[in-house]
């Protein structure tokens, strides 16, 4: 039985609570950093505003913690925001967050009025998977050789997964499709590769 612990400072973080309900799967909020000790199998940083949750990471001192698990191999999903969180790179942003990921992300890639869509597209060979995009981020570039492209659309990566590390553009808590939830599960939990 896995554990997944999310943090829920701000954003989305209970629908992702709701899908792993569905699938079984135990859970947590992570509010403050005494819950970082709690044993946890993986953990789930979910959409919403990454500059509010940035901040909100820094005051609780949760920044360095989470770095330092994530770094160590604690398998983690972000989804939009909670990818902007993982990127080492943001281009031209003023502020960088846990940078642990090798991928270089633009924010409100999509523009931040219109940019909010859906779509279905092909996400690791599974077909169809619906996609809801709120002012989303993309991946401009992976800038390592070990970040694996998982979906894109019109041409713009929108997953990829980099050891423990899986990042989203889109948000699949949104959605009554458990099968990205699922593959985090068997793929960066189950049998890491
Ligand atoms: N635009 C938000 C940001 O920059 C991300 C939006 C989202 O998570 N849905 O943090």
């Amino acid at each position: 039985m896995h554990t997944i612990g999310i943090l829920a400072l701000q954003g989305a973080f209970l629908e992702h609570g709701q899908m792993l309900e569905g699938l079984g799967v135990e859970h947590f909020e992570i509010r403050q950093s005494d819950d970082l000790n709690r044993p946890m199998d993986g953990l789930i940083l979910p959409g919403g505003e990454s500059t509010a949750m940035g901040k909100l990471m820094d005051c609780l001192d949760m920044l360095q913690p989470l770095r330092e698990r994530i770094a160590g191999g604690l398998p983690v999903f972000g989804t939009c925001a909670g990818m902007i969180l993982l990127a080492k790179d943001l281009g031209d942003e003023p502020r960088r967050f846990l940078q642990t990921m090798d991928i270089r992300v633009l924010r409100n890639a999509y523009g931040r009025q219109l940019g909010s869509f859906f779509t279905r597209s092909t996400f690791a060979g599974m077909e169809d998977v619906p996609m809801t995009f709120i002012r989303a981020p993309y991946i401009e570039q992976v800038t390592a050789p070990d970040v694996e492209v998982l979906a894109t659309v019109d041409g713009h990566i929108v997953a990829a997964r980099q050891r423990n590390m899986l990042a989203t553009s889109f948000h699949p808590e949104l959605n009554d499709d458990p099968r990205i939830h699922r593959w985090f599960i068997e793929h960066l939990i189950e049998k890491p590769e």
